[in-house]
C-alpha cells in the first residue's frame, strides 16, 4: 500500500513541472500528505496493542439486555449464545461449544482460544437467573451485572489482547446455567463443573490459572478477595489492580466466600480466583439492570486482567 501511494505521488508531481510554482507546491503538498498518511497507516500496523475500553464492553451489557431474560432454555439464551460465538469467531478467535442436557432442558457451554503456551482460563457465566426471588419469585432477573457484565468484559478482552504476544494459550469460557441454583431442583455452577470435570478430553492442555469474573460492573464497585481463591492467583491479580490505581475498588482483604465457577476447577486441583462484588444491592431483584452497571467498573477489571495476562 505504501509504495503504491508514494508512485502515484510521484505520478503527479511529475505532470504538474514546470508550471506556475504555486501549483507545484500545492503537488508538493499532496505528495507530502501522501506520503504522511502512508506512514501513518504503516505506523499503526506496527503497534496492534489495544486497550481495554469500559465503554466498548458497556455496549455488551446492553446487547445482551436486549434480548431479554436469557434463562436457560429460552429463546433469548439461545441468541445469546450465538451471539457470543459470531463475535469471537469476527475477532479470530477459534471456538468449540460443549452442549448437554439437564433436567431435559439443552445446555450450552462456550469455550474460545488463542496463542500457545501454558494454558490460563478466564471465565464468566452467561445465564441469568430465572426468579429474582430477593424480591418477587414470579420475574426473573435482568441480569446487567449477574450475567451480563462478566460476559462484556470477556467479549472486551477477546478484542484487545493480543494472546499470541503472551507466549500463553488463553481460554475464554462462557458457562451456562449457573443461577438457576435452588429452583425446581436445579444445582449451581452446572455448566462449569461439566466444562471442569472433562477438561482434557478433548486434547486440552493443563490449566495453570482459571480466573472467574461475575458481578464486576456495580457502580460503586468492591471486589474483595475471595477466601475459597487460590492465595497466590489471588495475591498477583489484586497486586496489579493495585498498580494501576485500583485499590480502591479491588480491595485486598477478604470478606466472602462464594460458590461459583471457579470452585469445579479448584475440586480438580487447579489454582482458581472469582473476582466478584457481592455487595450488590440488586442482587437477585427486578433491579438489576444496566442503569446499575458502570463502564468504570468493567473497565478496571478488563485492564487489570489484560495487564495481568501480558505481563505473566
Ligand atoms: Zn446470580
Amino acid at each position: 500500500m505504501r509504495a503504491n501511494t508514494k508512485s502515484q505521488g510521484t505520478l503527479r508531481f511529475a505532470v504538474v513541472d514546470g508550471v506556475a510554482p504555486s501549483i507545484r507546491r500545492i503537488a508538493v503538498g499532496i505528495l507530502l500528505l501522501l506520503l504522511m498518511v502512508a506512514g501513518c497507516t504503516h505506523h499503526d500496523s506496527i503497534t496492534p496493542q489495544e486497550t481495554f475500553s469500559g465503554e466498548e464492553a458497556y455496549h455488551w451489557i446492553i446487547a445482551q439486555c436486549e434480548l431479554g431474560y436469557r434463562t436457560p432454555g429460552s429463546e433469548a439464551h439461545r441468541q445469546v449464545g450465538d451471539l457470543i460465538v459470531e463475535q469471537l469467531r469476527t475477532l479470530g478467535w477459534q471456538t468449540r461449544e460443549q452442549r448437554f442436557t439437564y433436567r431435559d432442558t439443552p445446555i450450552r457451554n462456550l469455550l474460545a482460544w488463542q496463542g500457545e503456551g501454558p494454558a490460563v482460563l478466564l471465565g464468566a457465566h452467561y445465564d441469568t437467573r430465572p426468579s429474582a426471588d430477593e424480591e418477587d419469585p414470579d420475574v426473573p432477573v435482568m441480569g446487567a451485572n449477574d450475567g451480563a457484565s462478566g460476559v462484556a468484559v470477556l467479549l472486551e478482552l477477546a478484542r484487545v489482547l493480543d494472546a499470541p504476544s503472551t507466549g500463553q494459550r488463553v481460554y475464554l469460557a462462557f458457562f451456562d446455567a449457573e443461577d438457576s441454583g435452588g429452583l425446581d431442583g436445579w444445582d449451581w455452577i452446572v455448566g462449569s463443573s461439566h466444562m471442569a470435570e472433562r477438561w482434557g478430553e478433548g486434547g486440552e492442555p493443563p490449566l495453570k490459572a482459571v480466573v472467574v469474573v461475575d458481578m464486576i460492573g456495580d457502580r460503586d464497585l468492591q471486589i474483595h478477595y475471595e477466601y475459597h481463591s487460590d492465595v497466590e492467583l489471588q495475591e498477583s491479580i489484586w497486586r496489579v489492580a493495585d498498580d494501576l490505581g485500583y485499590g480502591d475498588s479491588i480491595i485486598p482483604t477478604y470478606k466472602y466466600a462464594i460458590l461459583d465457577d471457579h470452585i469445579p476447577f479448584l475440586r480438580r486441583g487447579i489454582p482458581a480466583v472469582v473476582m466478584i462484588d457481592f455487595d450488590y444491592p440488586y442482587w437477585h431483584t427486578t433491579q438489576d439492570t444496566p442503569d446499575k452497571v458502570a463502564p468504570q467498573s468493567l473497565e478496571a477489571v478488563g485492564r487489570t486482567l489484560q495487564v495481568w495476562l501480558e505481563s505473566r
